[in-house]
């Protein structure tokens, strides 16, 4: 411990002397991106429920139908929390038939948790805290398949690693260039980019426990493919859904690898991390408006879209003032299509407000399904944002 007790005339030399040492503690710090991948797999067992599957699991292999059996929710729900655990690396599987069987990918997970948290007074105790943290170790070479399953929509619950190939560095610059910005633009494109856009992140649209390192945002969109709106819900249409969350997230880390390989820090809001509302972030950056269904509709490609962010060091980013989509929740509040369209019953009329529905995210499969009913149904995808604009200006006129 650094004994500053100023009365003491060697103090300075004694602080010296300790601030030596600390910074050897310093230096064996980890780096920050293996410290984010130990906090994104904290994350992912704090919560009661993926505990449970995780302790049904302690015996060996399960197939999700008893895990769901067991615990006695929906099948949506128990397959959002695998997906979670999965994602996180925690959970080997392999397919049956038509079954998904489930293993612990570290059989001695449970007996970690448990060590963890053992204290006597009760309290959480990070003393023996013998979890891996290097993904590799508690996966067992599953990385890559692991990845082509998981969640179908961008609800926004997954734990999501950083996968930049080059790090932060030391002393970020906080201002761009026009040049190097527009060079940043064309290469989005390049990557089949629909939109990009500039934000200050508010507050109010951060997602619980989030771990923010920059308050500034380059925000993207990439389409979803027909072939994922022509598939209907359910195995196949999850994994085409997850094959576009893969391919959408790396594009947004090659472009943070840019940034990087500029002088520029970096953070990716992965499109299916949890980090951000990243749809009301394509709002605030100016991109489209948030339609009755929570999707973030823009006019290149209506609801049909997935978003990223970047966030940023950059301090000099053209942000835009003004939202020219407003408009759009005046449609939305007399159309309502998207309720009717979802087979589930997972969007309700909010009688209070017109614009918004309701969203029960139990019953919503589009996280474990793949499910774009909600998309298909809407007017902006059917006939485009220049036709919906047209109508409304004609019911105004009328
Ligand atoms: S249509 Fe309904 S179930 Fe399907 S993704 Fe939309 S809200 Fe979810
Ligand atoms: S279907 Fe209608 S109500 Fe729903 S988001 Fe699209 S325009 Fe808005």
């Amino acid at each position: 411990m650094i004994d500053c007790n100023l009365e003491d005339n060697n103090c300075i030399e004694k602080l010296k002397e300790a601030l030596n040492e600390f910074d050897e503690i310093i230096k064996e710090l980890p780096k920050d991106n293996i410290l984010y991948n130990q906090s994104e797999i904290l994350k992912a067992i704090s919560d009661p429920l993926r505990l449970k599957i995780l302790y049904l699991l302690k015996n060996g292999e399960l197939c999700a139908c008893h895990i769901d059996c067991a615990l006695d929710k929906p099948q949506s729900t128990i397959s959002h929390h695998l997906n979670i655990l999965k994602r996180s690396n925690l959970l080997n599987w392999r397919k049956e038939g038509k079954w998904t069987y489930f293993s612990l990918s570290n059989p001695k997970l449970i007996e970690q948790i448990e060590n963890m948290t053992k204290t006597q007074k009760g309290e959480i105790s990070l003393e023996n805290n013998s979890i891996c943290c290097e993904s590799e170790e508690i996966i067992g070479g599953k990385k890559e398949k692991e990845k082509e399953e998981g969640c179908g929509c961008g609800c926004g619950s997954f734990v999501r690693p950083d996968q930049s190939k080059i790090d932060n560095p030391q002393n970020p610059k906080k201002e761009i260039e026009n040049d190097t910005l527009k060079k940043l633009e064309k290469k989005s494109k390049k990557f089949g980019i629909k939109s990009i856009g500039y934000a200050k992140i508010p507050e109010n649209i951060l997602n619980e426990n989030h771990d923010l390192q920059y308050s500034n945002a380059i925000v993207i969109t990439s389409p979803i493919g027909m072939d994922i709106i022509d598939e209907i819900p359910g195995e196949k249409a999850q994994e085409l859904n997850n094959k576009l969350y893969e391919k959408f997230g790396n594009i947004s880390y090659e472009l943070s690898d840019y940034l990087r390989s500029v002088g520029f820090a970096t953070q990716v809001a992965h499109p299916e991390g949890e980090l951000i509302d990243l749809s009301r972030l394509g709002q605030v950056a100016g991109l489209g408006d948030i339609g009755k269904n929570g999707l973030l509709i823009t006019p290149e490609l209506g609801p049909r879209l997935k978003v990223s962010a970047i966030l940023t060091s950059i301090k000099n980013l053209p942000i835009l003032k003004k939202n020219n989509h407003k408009w759009i929740k005046n449609y939305c509040e007399v159309c309502g299509k998207c309720i009717k369209g979802c087979p589930e019953n997972a969007l309700i009329e909010n009688d209070n407000n017109l614009t918004k529905a309701d969203i029960i995210d139990e019953k919503c499969i589009g996280c474990s399904q793949g499910c774009t009913y909600c998309i298909e149904s809407c007017p902006f995808f059917e006939k485009g944002y220049d036709w919906v604009k047209e109508k409304i200006n004609k019911m105004k006129i009328e």
